[in-house]
């Protein structure tokens, strides 16, 4: 690999890009700089965002600009503002050691007057919309025919939003002997055109396979019913509790309902789309950059030239029509070597689409098992322990607290204090879980609906006991106000001695319960020698009794087994209070 110094760049860009923690160049750029810091040479490349394309092209057409000509002699055209915004901010990045260099981003909404004020004092780089910078031409407030490099970024996206007349208005304004770099995520007919008109002889770059999207990426479909969408949707976010991604819709009208309806189940999300007012757009686009936001409902257009690049996952709530699309929003993940996750929630009619995206990325999508509400459950309490294990310490701050903290907890041992922390969360979400729908997946075979139950081959087996415990069954329920505080007391009068209780499970009029192994036989015995309110206990050994139940069929199996198949109309949130929580 060679350095960049090696690749040509000179001393005042490599100083600002060291300082920028650019160490060695990115496979895009040892491919580009040296080609475009030629002359007469075209570039098409095929490079999915995030692979350090604005450098790629940023860092020759910089080294190329005479400051001493007041004029442009390099044009990059994008397809959005934020994108317009955010390579004219790398530019001024990587040339803030060149004296006198200016960069003008150009692009509509806002005022025409300043810009053209600004390119009257004299600009060297023009990075702009094409509709925006069509205008300054007609208005002949914008010289091009001194423009050297020419760059089109994006250049699907900006066919795909209807820029094609403007750019070919502008191109045919730019001198023919100029170097132009074409950079697109995929390689649609309308690309090729423009590559015939206006590019001779151009090198092809492929970072990646043509047309491929990120290897980095995992595919998930998840084929549901309908009605399902909307549900399935929030089990998939609740599994994944440090999720920071989009969920992509396909009008206006639905990602504002998707938006409403998740804002309302207490999610930290927000929508982006087109009806907004730009004001309202950078406010959430910013929101949704700094990380106060995890769930971004947006459409394609709306979501364009959005810069954050280190997504968790993408969700295609339906998929796009065009394969394009799903590459362009997929290569949201997984960028700079990051792994990333995009998750399509479609309906049995969508499966031809899969198939075909499946051949144009040539990647195989997995089929995703719906989590139950214990695995999402498990899912939400590991990552509370891990925050509780991250967690910084202020210790200058609490130590005033701490000894009537102490006073209050001292009658408490270190395990009864893990549960109780962890329960403060756990119990929310059981709470919802237990109540929660099902969810159908749609067996694609047959096309009927399929219980997620019957899928989960294993779910029978998550009743046992973890290893070195013994469960039983207590024919005292929360009914009955038997809670994990009063039976951890109950076990403690009946049974001498110091008891280890694991995992406890109550239901309404019988609970589960597990106890070391050592005294097993011990609590057995000695906790039915015992009654509450003239009541006797029951304590019976729980394994091998699902499939008997303890009198009728409620009373069988694991806890977890059956409470996300109860009731079908509660949709409460749980996750109210942690929202409010991420938010300060
Ligand atoms: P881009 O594809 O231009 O949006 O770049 C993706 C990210 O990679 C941006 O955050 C860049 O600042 C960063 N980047 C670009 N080139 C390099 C490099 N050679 N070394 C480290 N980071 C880079």
């Amino acid at each position: 690999m060679k350095t960049f110094e090696e690749l040509g760049v000179a001393a005042p860009i490599l100083k600002a890009i060291q300082e920028m923690g650019y160490e060695s160049p990115m496979p895009v750029q040892e491919e580009v700089i040296p080609f475009l810091l030629g002359e007469d040479n075209d570039v098409i490349a095929l490079a999915q965002t995030g692979t350090g394309k604005t450098a790629a092209f940023g860092l020759p057409i910089l080294q190329k600009i005479d400051v001493g000509i007041r004029q442009p002699q390099a044009l990059v055209l994008c397809p959005t503002r934020e994108l317009c915004l955010q390579i004219a901010d790398d530019l001024n990045d990587y040339s803030k050691y060149i004296d006198g260099l200016k960069v003008l981003p150009v692009y509509g909404g806002s005022s025409i007057e300043s810009q053209i004020k600004a390119l009257k004092r004299g600009i060297h780089v023009v990075v702009a919309t094409p509709g925006r910078l069509l205008d300054l031409m007609n208005r002949k407030t914008v010289n091009l025919s001194l423009v050297k490099n020419v760059i089109l970024d994006e250049a699907d996206e900006m066919l795909n939003m209807g820029f094609s007349d403007s750019i070919n208005a502008i191109l045919a304004e730019v001198p023919p002997a100029r170097n132009m770099l074409l950079f697109s995520a995929t390689m649609p007919q309308g690309i090729a055109n423009i590559t015939k008109k206006y590019m001779n002889n151009p090198k092809e770059i492929i970072i990646g396979r043509k047309n491929e999207g990120n290897k980095n990426i995992k595919h998930i479909y998840y084929m549901v019913r309908a009605q399902d969408k909307y549900l399935a949707l929030k089990r998939i976010a609740d599994y994944y509790p440090n999720i920071y991604g989009i969920i992509f819709c396909r009008t206006r009208k639905e990602t504002q309902e998707i938006a409403d309806k998740l804002i309302q189940d207490g999610y930290n999300a927000d929508s982006l789309h087109g009806e907004l007012s730009q004001a309202q757009r950078d406010y959430v686009m910013q929101k949704f950059r700094l990380r106060n936001l995890q769930l971004l409902v947006a459409t394609d257009v709306a979501a364009r030239g959005l810069d954050v690049d280190d997504l968790t996952h993408i969700i295609n709530y339906g998929l796009p029509d065009d394969v394009e699309s799903y590459t362009h929003r997929s290569g949201r993940t997984g960028r700079a070597g990051k792994t990333g996750i995009s998750i399509s929630i479609c309906h049995i009619k969508e499966k031809g689409k899969i198939r075909e995206i499946e051949r144009i990325i040539n990647k195989q999508f997995e089929k995703g098992e719906m989590p139950s509400g214990k695995d999402i459950c498990e899912k939400q309490i590991l990552n509370l322990v891990d925050q509780i294990e991250k967690v910084k310490v202020d210790e200058d701050e609490i130590a005033s607290l701490m000894p009537s903290i102490f006073r209050k907890l001292e009658w408490l041992d270190k395990e009864d204090i893990i549960k109780r922390v962890v329960s403060l969360e756990f119990n929310r979400m059981i709470d919802y879980y237990k109540d929660a729908d099902e969810i159908e997946v749609v067996d694609e075979r047959s096309g009927r609906d399929r219980k997620e139950s019957q899928s989960k081959g294993n779910r029978h087996n998550r009743g046992a006991a973890e290893e070195g415990y013994i469960r039983y069954f207590l024919n005292f329920g929360k009914s009955d106000g038997m809670f994990p505080n009063q039976l951890i007391e109950l076990v403690n009068k009946c049974v001498p001695g110091k008891i280890r209780i694991g995992k406890i499970d109550l239901l309404d009029n019988f609970s589960f319960f597990e106890v070391e192994e050592g005294a097993a036989d011990k609590v057995m015995k000695k906790m039915n020698g015992f009654e509450i309110d003239g009541r006797r206990i029951s304590v019976e050994l729980a394994q091998g009794k699902k499939g008997e139940g303890k009198g009728s069929k409620k009373k069988e199996g694991h806890f977890f087994d059956r409470f996300d198949k109860r009731n079908k109309n509660s949709d409460k949130p749980w996750r109210r209070s942690r929202q409010s929580g991420r938010k300060k």
